[in-house]
């Protein structure tokens, strides 16, 4: 193993919130520069967003943490399915095909955040977000942080991802969502023809959309071809696009911070076959 690879996996929840903190911060000057008309608009709800970064953070490094030391424990002990797949030393399966699988896996757990009644409570903070920038990347309730690593560590166990693959996929992971969460809506030939392979803003806009269907479209992470393939797919032009929850239509307040942490019980939860 090289040096620099050594350090980058022996200090890999370091490196990726560094490699985040940077992108992000680069992205959001550069939307600043680029559309300063925006700049006073953008920031109060820059600063609610930023804050979800500390309710998110020990809980995103904690799991981060267990969810590398699984990703080593399954490569020594050979658990998962990759290791029934004939050939798996293969870098083609071991790290191509497991990069699919991972990001395969990844719109599953969107598809479930927004399907299953007590994860939605918790994903819709994010969706609750009245514009799109690079800020709204870290609008994330503290109980989807938990959700979405917990899925992470399920996929883990279930595929028997290495580390290596793991970083790599979770560093494109946070290049594309940051990405894909920047006000740089463009409809040029180029950005179409990129749309039929990876997600881009004009893809994930349209999942931001305010109403139905458009809120349950395009729940792709890093691939768009889940989209395609399993009909989730939809394009909404720009000036149709509206950003934010119908069913949330303001969430100004004294403290928009806290009245979104708040979200997900606004209404007492009870199981399904409770409810009348
Ligand atoms: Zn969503």
């Amino acid at each position: 193993m090289s040096t620099a690879l050594g350090f980058l996996l022996n200090h890999a929840t370091m490196v990726q919130a560094a490699l985040f903190g940077i992108f992000i911060v680069g992205c959001w000057t550069l939307e600043n520069a680029l559309l300063d008309a925006e700049v006073r608009r953008k920031k109060g709800r820059a600063r609610v967003n930023a804050l979800f970064v500390l309710s998110a953070l020990p809980i995103q490094v904690g799991m981060t943490a267990i969810c590398m030391a699984l990703a080593i424990w399954v490569t020594t002990q050979h658990w998962g399915l990759l290791y029934f797949i004939p050939g798996y030393d293969s870098p083609w399966i071991k790290y191509g095909l497991m990069f699919i699988a991972l990001d395969l896996l990844d719109y599953v757990f969107h598809v479930a955040m927004h399907h299953v009644p007590l994860f939605w409570r918790f994903h819709l903070v994010h969706h609750t977000d009245q514009a799109i920038d690079v800020s709204t990347t870290v609008r994330e309730h503290p109980g989807e942080t938990f959700i979405r690593n917990g899925f992470l560590i399920a996929w883990v166990l279930l595929c028997g991802a290495s580390l290596e693959i793991l970083v790599l996929r979770q560093t494109a992971e946070t290049v594309a969502n940051i990405l894909a969460h920047t006000s740089f809506r463009l409809e040029t030939r180029v950005m179409r023809m990129l749309g039929w392979l990876l997600v881009t803003p004009n893809i994930h806009h349209t999942h931001h959309h305010s109403r139905l269907p458009y809120t349950n479209r395009n729940y792709g992470d890093v691939l768009s071809v889940w989209d395609r393939l399993f009909g989730t797919f939809a394009d909404l032009a720009p000036a149709d696009t509206v950003f934010g929850l119908d069913t949330h239509a303001s969430t100004e307040g004294d403290d928009p911070y806290m009245r979104a942490l708040a979200m997900p019980f606004d209404e007492p939860w009870r199981p399904t076959f409770l409810r009348r």
